[in-house]
């Protein structure tokens, strides 16, 4: 398939052949100055349902609308359109309003960054003790971009929240300086969007003899569900099968953490070629995807989610909670129903679907999963426990918040039983107090 991409210059051809009405044109283009928007033809031919408009979740999940914004802020770029505001005014007032949906959250910036041989690693994000995170400088763009991106600053001309690397011989070092790494996480924006000969540059080196303890290559990617091209008739696709080929011959794990957000991702025939080819380099697909108000909150679209994932010969691997970012009061689901979704989805699935876990919020002390909801003497309050940490002491010890039925991230939640921190709370500030910068 050919490739043709639609921004807000262009996506009037799309609207017109699907019969968008004028006042929804309005409006993803009012709420795209604020959001980036990207998409292509295989998502509007082939994943968008047209006669579902505008409820159908894979337009909800590429075409910036109207609840993206809080009112106010809608009215308020309406009236600048209308009024033939100049560009700078109109960029003055979407700056604002970006400013004020969270950037850049769980201080990715300012903590994860490792600091080597006199500088900043920049683009490289070392949280967890086991796997880095590279972000490569010509993979922080995506094939489209998802309308609940919690990157999106990335996409939006905001150069202060950029984090991206090139390609160059200190990350080597600096892997080979830590023997406990064994996973390196290609991620982005999405890694696939980069020619293979440069994917090749930022692979190569990890393949080499001094690397061996290097054992898992990561990549993180959107490309099965939003361009399978990019694997089966892309000009360079064969060049890519045969590079993950020689990463796994090289005797090193070739994971594919694809995100999956909907089922109706993996029904064409593009994709499902796309996975086949994937796999028969090597690779093993896990998935992953946040948990979205409207666009998958129900446990049918799980469950079907990671059913059809099985047959296909994926791995269920992660359901997020989204991300205190962006547009996030449109996406967001309260962390009761997260459970309540993840419980339901799950306990209809076979034990094969079950290597799923969640529903896992990415925050500053580590990975906090939602194990469930209980109830003690009167009082009611979340189980929570660590997937990940910062200290890997913390991973897997209970502990416990307030029941509060309308909490949608970690930061609104309280310790339970009238505690006023949780046991890692004192040490947390220790960690970040010493590695701020
Ligand atoms: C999620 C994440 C990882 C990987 O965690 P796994 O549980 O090993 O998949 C690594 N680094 C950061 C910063 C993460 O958020
Ligand atoms: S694929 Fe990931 S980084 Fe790219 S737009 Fe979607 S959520 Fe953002």
């Amino acid at each position: 398939m050919q490739h043709k991409s639609y921004s807000l210059k262009n996506f009037r051809d799309v609207a017109q052949i699907n019969s968008l009405p004028e006042e929804l044109i309005t409006e993803i283009k009012i709420a795209g100055s604020v959001f980036p928007f990207k998409a292509n033809n295989y998502i509007t031919e082939q994943l968008i349902n047209w006669n579902n408009i505008p409820d159908d979740p894979i337009f909800t999940a590429t075409f910036p609308t109207r609840k993206m914004l809080q009112g106010k802020d809608y009215a308020k770029i309406k009236a600048l359109f209308e009024s033939g505001a100049p560009a700078d005014a109109i960029k003055e007032a979407v700056d604002e309003i970006r400013l004020r949906l969270n950037p850049h959250p769980a201080g990715q910036l300012e903590y994860n960054t490792p600091f080597f041989e006199g500088q900043n690693l920049a683009g490289v994000q070392h949280k967890y003790p086991q796997t880095v995170l590279l972000f490569p400088e010509q993979g922080q763009s995506c094939h489209a971009y998802c309308t609940f991106c919690f990157r999106w600053p990335q996409f939006a001309q905001m150069p202060d929240y950029k984090i991206s690397s090139p390609v160059n011989g200190l990350f080597k070092k600096y892997l080979e300086a830590h023997p406990s790494i064994t996973d390196v996480l290609i991620t982005g924006g999405d890694p696939m969007i980069m020619k293979t000969k440069i994917v090749e540059r930022y692979i190569e080196p990890l393949l080499d003899p001094e690397l061996s303890h290097i054992k898992n290559i990561r990549i993180g990617t959107r490309a099965l569900s939003s361009w399978p091209y990019r694997f089966t008739t892309d000009d360079d696709a064969d060049d890519l099968l045969r590079l993950f080929s020689r990463i796994t011959k090289s005797g090193k794990h070739l994971a594919f953490m694809a995100n999956v957000t909907h089922p109706v991702e993996l029904q064409t025939e593009a994709v499902k070629k796309a996975i086949c080819r994937v796999q028969e380099a090597g690779a093993v697909i896990r998935t992953q995807a946040p948990l979205l108000n409207n666009i998958n909150a129900s446990p049918e679209i799980w469950a079907k989610n990671w059913e059809m994932q099985v047959s296909l010969n994926m791995v269920p691997y992660y359901m997020f909670i989204a991300r205190d970012t962006g547009a996030w009061h449109h996406f967001s689901v309260p962390l009761v129903k997260a459970w309540q979704i993840f419980k339901q989805a799950y306990q209809s699935v076979s034990g094969i679907c079950r290597t799923v876990r969640g529903p896992s919020m990415s925050c500053l002390p580590g990975k906090v999963m939602i194990t469930g909801v209980d109830q003690a003497e009167n009082e009611k309050f979340f189980v929570l426990q660590m997937l990940q940490a910062r200290n890997p002491d913390w991973v897997l010890k209970p502990f416990y918040a307030s029941w509060d039925e309308k909490a949608t991230w970690y930061d609104e939640l309280k310790p339970a039983f009238g505690q006023d921190k949780f046991f890692f709370s004192d040490e947390l500030d220790e960690m970040l107090k010493s590695s701020a910068k």
